[in-house]
């Protein structure tokens, strides 16, 4: 079997992760600047409501914050796979996830089945 050409999904992992590392960074300074704000207003009875909405976004951002973390997480496993050789495979029943997941999902570590699977 020819060796799969990674160098693109390399190229794409790589685009992504730091698009990935600047939204986080983005958030947590959004995190940053809510606690401070909300630390100023507690005791402000007429900014109630806003600091209600404040704290909404704030979770909000602190899920956003976990998700990007995770998508990192899965971006590194790809480009560690990448260099040991094994990016492509399904890493629950090791089939070759199919070229066309590979691009929408270029970080994807199981085919379509298996995730399916994990997610339920
Ligand atoms: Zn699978």
């Amino acid at each position: 079997m020819p060796a799969r050409d990674n160098s693109k999904s390399k190229e794409t992992l790589t685009a992504l992760r730091a698009r990935l590392e600047r939204d986080l960074e983005r958030i947590e300074q959004d995190l940053e600047n809510a606690q401070a704000s909300m630390a100023q207003d507690i005791n402000n009875e007429d900014r109630s409501a806003e600091i209600a909405a404040m704290a909404i976004e704030r979770d909000m951002d602190l899920s956003t914050e976990e998700k990007i973390r995770e998508m990192i997480e899965s971006v590194d496993t790809a480009l560690a796979a990448i260099e040991d050789g094994s990016y492509g495979l399904c890493e629950s029943c090791g089939e070759t996830i199919p070229d066309g997941r590979l691009e929408i999902v270029p970080y994807a570590t199981r085919c379509v089945e298996c995730q399916r699977r994990q997610e339920k």
